[in-house]
């Protein structure tokens, strides 16, 4: 089954970067008609970088090899459920399927939880743990009119 050959790889690259102390055990990998076109793994810890996750940069690899920011008849094959900054990026990358391994309920156990973000994306604004203040200037609203009005602009 071609599902689990892919599944498979994206597997192997978390645990690959288990043992090189690459970061988190995830990996990803992004397929367009049968071929693989971007990979990524967790590197949050080894790039202080706390976007670094297996999806992202396997969905930054395959926009730079697509030269594309649109990645609609692509699918991602992620070792474990996509965190809600993931599942974001997925929506925004217009992937075609996502096909994940492990659940988060499995990596809530090993100490990845991220079923608080979840709650706090349901909850209203002024109820969440990190306060969010709106603060609105004077050119508040210039870069919007300015897209607005601009006649050239490259929609997506
Ligand atoms: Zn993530």
């Amino acid at each position: 089954m071609k599902e689990e050959m892919f599944m498979k790889m994206a597997v192997d690259i978390a645990y690959e970067n288990v043992v090189t102390n690459g970061g988190g055990p995830f990996g990803a990998v992004v397929v367009k008609n049968g071929q693989i076109i971007g990979v990524g793994r967790n590197q949050v810890t080894t790039k202080k970088d706390p976007t670094a996750h297996a999806e992202i940069k396997a969905i930054r690899a395959a926009s730079k090899y697509l030269n594309n920011n649109e990645l609609k008849d692509c699918q991602l094959y992620t070792s474990c459920e996509p965190c809600p900054m993931c599942l974001g990026a997925i929506y925004w990358a217009r992937l075609k399927v996502v096909y994940y391994g492990c659940t988060n309920k499995d990596s809530a156990k090993i100490g990845f939880d991220d079923e608080f973000i979840y709650k706090q994306i349901a909850l209203p604004v002024d109820q969440r743990s990190i306060p969010m203040v709106r603060v609105v200037p004077p050119n508040t609203y210039q870069p919007f009119h300015a897209w607005v009005n601009k006649t050239n602009k490259k929609k997506y």
